[in-house]
């Protein structure tokens, strides 16, 4: 039932596979573009109240949440650095307040520098492991102690290929995506006996900006390594972590891939 709030009573009534998210509230950082984009008008088609946090991006955000809203659902813009520790607190606070509390969490947020080890500057590691890992933590802190206190809920974090195979050009990146399969699997034994799942879903080279901003050179590169032979659309990562929500009801500190084969 789209466009619903959460009834008090909701955990209790609800089932473990949350194969109906109606009333659920979904937090998807960096939801204004790309994978983010297709994985909040996936949670609102299911019937989650969805907030789309960006950073700089307002207005798409905005067109974001106007194309859920025009199709019967319930979205909401939320701005935040998420690699910033506050900004990351405060946005699980304000979403809290207008929406309810967190049901399901995904960190999507992320970005990709292309320099060599040896050319790369601090700016670029630091930013780097700030956005890509360490705000899985700072918003998974802020989410988890209601999630824990309601005896369910669930967290999905976007990683990477990069998280199982090594890319050139892009240590800070692949150092981030694989610690934040680390957490993945820390943070889902410390919450599975509270009835929470915690799993990574990995996309290989998909159709959004971050690939378009790449150079023709490198991304020849890339889809030559793809066995699939071509790139993934954002739908299609966020159907997959549709269903990590949905559907996979016994799984938590997995990663499932989508990466046309680059993982295997
Ligand atoms: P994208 O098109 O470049 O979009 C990035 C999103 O992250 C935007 O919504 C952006 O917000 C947001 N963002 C970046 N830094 C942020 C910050 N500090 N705080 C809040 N939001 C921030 O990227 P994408 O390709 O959809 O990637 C989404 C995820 O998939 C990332 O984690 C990426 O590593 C992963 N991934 C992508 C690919 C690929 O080939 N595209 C492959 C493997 C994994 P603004 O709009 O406000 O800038």
């Amino acid at each position: 039932m789209p466009g619903s709030t959460r009834s008090a009573g909701a955990h209790e009534e609800e089932d473990e596979t949350m194969d109906d998210l109606s009333g659920r509230v979904a937090l998807v950082s960096g939801g204004s573009r790309g994978i983010g984009a297709a994985i909040c008008s996936e949670l609102a088609a299911a019937g989650a109240v969805v907030a789309v946090n960006y950073r700089s991006s307002a207005a798409a955000a905005t067109q974001v949440c106007g194309d859920i809203q025009a199709a019967g659902g319930r979205a909401q813009a939320f701005a935040a650095d998420v690699g910033d520790p506050r900004q990351a607190a405060a946005l699980v606070a304000s979403v809290t307040e207008s929406l309810g509390s967190v049901d399901i969490l995904v960190h999507n947020a992320g970005l990709q520098h292309t320099a060599m080890a040896h050319k790369m500057s601090d700016q670029q590691w630091d930013e780097a492991l700030a956005v890509n890992l360490s705000a899985a933590f700072y918003l998974s802190r802020a989410a988890l102690p209601a999630m824990r206190a309601a005896g369910s809920g669930c967290v999905v974090f976007v990683a990477s290929a990069s998280g199982s195979v090594a890319q050139v050009g892009a240590a800070g990146y692949v150092a981030a995506k694989h610690g934040l399969i680390g957490l993945t699997k820390a943070l889902a034994l410390e919450s599975a006996n509270k009835g929470i799942r915690v799993n990574a879903v990995s996309p290989g080279i998909t159709d959004t900006d971050m690939v378009a901003d790449l150079d023709e050179r490198a991304k020849a590169g890339l889809l030559a390594r793809v066995p699939l032979g071509r790139m993934a659309s954002p739908e299609e990562v966020a159907a997959t972590v549709a269903w990590v929500i949905r559907g996979a009801s016994y799984s938590t500190g997995n990663v499932f891939h989508v990466s046309g084969g680059v993982a295997m």
